[in-house]
């Protein structure tokens, strides 16, 4: 590794060695040994129309040579005013405000601070957020502190903020429990609305697909009644959109294919077609006005260097224009991935297939009782490629969803042999602990598709 560098949920000791990305172009990173491989998860799932889009680069161009860059307190620009005015229209009625920032985190931490203060300047507190199991948020503290206690969080527990968790309803192909699980989910939340009405600043979930917790799904319909009840409670519901936004459910956002109008909706990822790191809150107009005023402790004092950037907002205009051009390319996915998903059903060691929209995804189970587990990957050298049970990302989902280590042996070791097995047949896969998704840009033909899903089956039979 680069002796001046510290790469992001990474352990150096022992992880492998980066690989070195040369170039990339649409689902294709070229490496600098000369080798092509399938981004199937859209490089940590920013990347929406393929990587190198011409459209966007030359956005950012045109916009760099005009304004690349001015402070966003008392000066503003035409490109973040466009911009706001494409994303009100593009999502619920309702949402008027755009508060810029620029990555995930921020703007879920935005979406706290809003909600919480709003309680404060209304001279009404509250003191406590409601949020989901196994959701993931973001590392700042704010987004830690309403996402599941985990190994990531462990070394901060005592700086955390206290939050109260609801279960998260998921669901896959054939289940036939998910009524219950919605409703328990549900009267958890009744429980706690009668118990203490006036202590709730908000509820955060992410809307449909739990992204880090395992790409855990929900259903519109579970969305709908949380909406409803919060509502009637008059408690802001927060959509975490930072993953789900911009055409990833198949829809515009979890939000508008659920058709609910949240309060606050948490945009980036995707928000700038995967070039730039920005990001963006929106909120209505009632939480804004809740700020308006000639009192100075009621302004929201937060703001970020690059807040408003002309750069991102340029990519983003341009990533919003190709997805009214060509909204085919995020809604054919879902029926491509069903069919891929069909053919693994019988697949012994898969259990609760799942898609929404362009994301797909399957556990990887412990193969039953009397089947061979082949040498091919027991023996697969897993250490010599320092990927181990201990593996931070490669056993994130059983990290988030339970207590830390509870899987071993097999399900610790079937993701890191997983990411090692595509990434020799030519693909970037990186599954959350033994959940394996595939999340691959909107350009991606269905042959490509077919090849990834082609590689999965491989690697499937070489585990068995
Ligand atoms: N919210 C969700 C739902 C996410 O998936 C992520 C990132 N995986 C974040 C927030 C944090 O975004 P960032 O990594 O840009 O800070």
């Amino acid at each position: 590794m680069h002796p001046n560098l510290w790469h992001p949920y990474f352990q150096a000791k022992t992880c492998p060695e980066p690989l070195k990305v040369r170039s990339a172009q649409g689902i294709w990173l070229e490496l600098e040994d000369g080798r092509h491989i399938i981004d199937a998860i859209s490089s940590w799932w920013v990347t929406l129309y393929g990587h190198g889009h011409p459209r966007i680069a030359a956005a950012i161009y045109q916009q760099a040579q005009q304004l690349e860059q001015v402070i966003f307190s008392g000066f503003t620009h035409e490109p973040a005013e466009q911009l706001a005015e494409a994303l009100v229209k593009v999502l619920p009625p309702g949402l008027t405000r755009v508060f810029y920032s620029d990555n995930g985190s921020t703007s879920v931490e935005v979406a706290l601070k809003m909600t919480y203060q709003y309680w404060v300047n209304q001279g009404q507190p509250r003191t406590t957020f409601l949020a989901f199991e196994a959701g993931y948020h973001g590392d700042t503290f704010g987004t830690m502190s309403v996402g599941a206690r985990s190994l990531f969080t462990q070394a901060f527990t005592p700086l955390l903020f206290e939050v109260e968790f609801l279960p998260f309803p998921a669901t896959w192909l054939g289940d036939e429990t998910i009524d219950q699980k919605e409703a328990q989910a549900i009267a958890t939340l009744q429980d706690k609305l009668t118990a203490n009405p006036d202590r709730y600043a908000g509820v955060i979930i992410e809307p449909l697909i739990q992204g880090a917790g395992g790409m855990n799904m929900g259903r519109p319909q579970f969305l709908q009644t949380l909406a409803q009840h919060l509502k009637t409670a008059q408690i802001p519901l927060i959509l975490d959109e930072v993953m789900t936004g911009f055409g990833r459910t198949g829809d515009w956002f979890a939000c508008t294919k659920a058709q609910i109008q949240p309060d606050v909706v948490c945009l980036s990822k995707g928000l700038t077609g995967g070039f730039l790191p920005f990001a963006a809150t929106v909120c209505t107009e009632a939480i804004y006005e809740g700020f308006f005023s000639e009192d100075p402790f009621k302004t929201l004092y937060h703001g970020h260097s690059y807040a408003g950037n002309p750069l991102g907002c340029a990519a983003a205009l341009a990533a919003i224009a190709l997805m009214q051009e060509q909204p085919e390319a995020f809604q054919r996915l879902e029926a491509l991935h069903l069919q891929h998903l069909n053919s693994l059903q019988a697949c012994p060691m898969v259990e609760k297939l799942r898609v929404t929209g362009t994301v797909a995804a399957l556990d990887i189970i412990q193969p039953t009782q009397g089947m061979p587990t082949s040498q091919s990957w027991a023996n697969s050298g897993l250490d010599a490629f320092g990927w181990n049970a201990s593996d931070l990302d490669a056993s994130v989902a059983d990290i988030l969803t339970h207590q830390p280590s509870t899987k071993t042996g097999y399900l610790a070791q079937v993701g890191p042999f997983i990411r090692q097995r595509a990434l020799e047949l030519g693909c970037l896969l990186r599954p959350l602990g033994n959940v394996l998704y595939i999340l691959p840009p909107y350009c991606i033909s269905e042959a490509e598709l077919a090849q990834v899903y082609g590689i999965i089956q491989q690697i499937l039979n070489e585990c068995r």
